[in-house]
């Protein structure tokens, strides 16, 4: 007998809310599983079996696997004591939205395939440009992830510069003259990837030095500009940082917008981490002349309490984007329907998810006053992590505690740079293979340095004050060796 359809909508009920009943226990007990995964490359696939089934399964064996072979291999970035790279959190409320989104499963290519997609959408994104202090007159769209939010607002800024790169391309022209893109030395490697897929090339991307708190200087940045006309070159765009990755430095916006008002450049904001802390009142300013850029990229999936994915693209010149992107087959003519925005003439995808449910539940479920109160006690919990470091002898800061994010590392009286940096690697590499808590590293001006990111919404003193002793502990250890 061959079987159509779906499978029934009783199993269906009964796995799915058993499901959710682990979901929930899974995030109360954090303490069940080692943070960081401990599985060695290949264990995972060598539990699988190597092809798929000839006969159906059931879902309640899905679940026992999920939970039994693939846990393992799981990196819990949802365990309050994960403070590597930038932490995130899959909330309750944003859990629930993509459960849902998968439910619906509509695509809102065009207005006209579910309106409520491109509307949500639209409005999520004004209520979040809202909350973050931000003028009128941005249009958002939701994206996957902030690399690809980048790659668009540059592909709309080498529009912009009125060179016809859409129609007749960048190569084989004796009027193209060469195009620049600048970034602090300590942007995101999305700034170089998307000049790098724009066609510009690599080395048309130029790292502009920063101070000694690691901001991008917009004196030798207008330098470098005027440097690049003389030479004939071209400067089309500027990527300035709201919260670097490795140290959440935050670049001067407002002499930056100066300088690439004067020089006629599209002024890109990478604000992936940060700009979200500005939805907390006493760092609105953080986002202190934003509102003269052409574009912005926030993501919710990192500080937002939003599951990944959800990244916005914020632009003031929206038509700068359709000029980009947009494009009209037959088979996606509506008629009578001029006045609708879609979506997809805002970039490369078609297809588009229900993302921005999440989002709403998200900021719904929290409201402006809790979500500004969860930013803003894991900045006073980095605070209190710096306080304790700074007070402790042996260790030491390395950067500025503007955000969440503290740089630091263990330094001993006399110990050489390559010695620090020894009892620093082996200090992280202890810490985390005993599975309590998870730390990342950075180098800043040579200098290794460990980072602790707080930004999971379940996180609390008591995870910090044990990273704190995890790290004391393997400083002990790791010195005496
Ligand atoms: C994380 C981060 C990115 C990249 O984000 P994705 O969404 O993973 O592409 C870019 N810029 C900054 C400043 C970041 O912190």
């Amino acid at each position: 007998m061959t079987h159509t359809g779906d499978v029934s909508p009783d199993e269906f009920r009964a796995v799915a809310h058993a499901a959710v009943d682990w979901i929930a226990e899974y995030l109360e007990h954090p303490e069940r599983v080692p943070v960081k995964s401990r599985v060695a490359p290949g264990d995972i696939r060598a539990a699988l079996p190597t092809s798929a089934p000839i006969h159906g399964e059931s879902l309640d064996a899905m679940l026992r696997d999920v939970q039994q072979t693939l846990l393992p291999g799981i990196t819990h970035w949802n365990h309050p004591a994960f403070f590597a790279y930038f932490a995130n959190s899959g909330s309750y409320p944003g859990i629930l939205g993509e459960l849902l989104t998968a439910a619906i499963n509509a695509n809102g290519m065009l207005w006209v395939t579910s309106p409520a997609v491109t509307e949500l959408e639209q409005v999520t994104l004004d209520w979040l440009r809202q909350l973050m202090g931000m003028g009128d007159g941005w249009f958002g769209q939701i994206t996957d992830t902030a690399s690809i939010s980048t790659f668009y607002a540059l592909a709309a800024a080498r529009e912009a510069a009125g060179l016809d790169v859409r129609a007749r391309g960048m190569s084989g022209r004796s009027d193209m003259p060469t195009l620049r893109v600048y970034c602090s030395e300590h942007a995101h490697s999305s700034i170089d990837k998307a000049v790098i897929a724009l066609g510009l090339g690599h080395d048309n991307l130029v790292k502009i030095p920063a101070d000694a708190d690691f901001r991008m200087r917009a004196g030798a940045l207008d330098a470098a500009i005027r440097a690049d006309i003389v030479k004939g070159y071209r400067p089309i765009a500027v990527v300035a940082t709201v919260g670097t990755t490795s140290i959440t430095s935050i670049d001067a916006v407002p002499e930056i917008a100066a300088v690439t008002k004067m020089h006629g450049c599209w002024l890109h904001i990478d604000a992936a981490y940060g700009g979200v802390a500005a939805i907390v009142p006493e760092l609105r300013h953080i986002l202190d002349g934003v509102d003269d850029a052409d574009s912005i990229v926030v993501n919710p999936h990192k500080w937002l309490f939003t599951p990944v994915d959800c990244s916005v693209l914020y632009t003031k010149r929206p038509e700068a984007l359709r000029q980009a992107f947009a494009l009209l087959p037959e088979y996606l003519v509506t008629r009578g329907q001029d006045d609708v925005v879609n979506l997809m003439d805002y970039g490369i995808q078609l297809g588009r998810r229900f993302r921005s449910l999440k989002l709403w539940m998200v900021l719904r479920a929290f409201g402006a006053d809790g979500i500004a109160e969860r930013i803003r006690n894991h900045c006073e919990l980095a605070r209190e992590f710096a306080g304790m470091v700074h007070y402790e002898g042996g260790w030491e800061l390395t950067a500025p505690v503007p955000l969440s994010l503290v740089c630091f590392r263990y330094a001993p009286d006399g110990a050489s740079e390559d010695r620090i940096a020894q009892l620093n690697a082996d200090i992280m590499e202890r810490v985390n293979a005993r599975g309590l808590t998870y730390l990342s590293h950075t180098k800043l001006a040579g200098k290794y340095t460990l980072r602790l990111a707080i930004g999971n919404i379940r996180t609390a003193r008591e995870h910090v004050e044990l990273a704190w002793r995890e790290l004391r502990d393997a400083a002990a250890i790791v010195s005496a060796m």
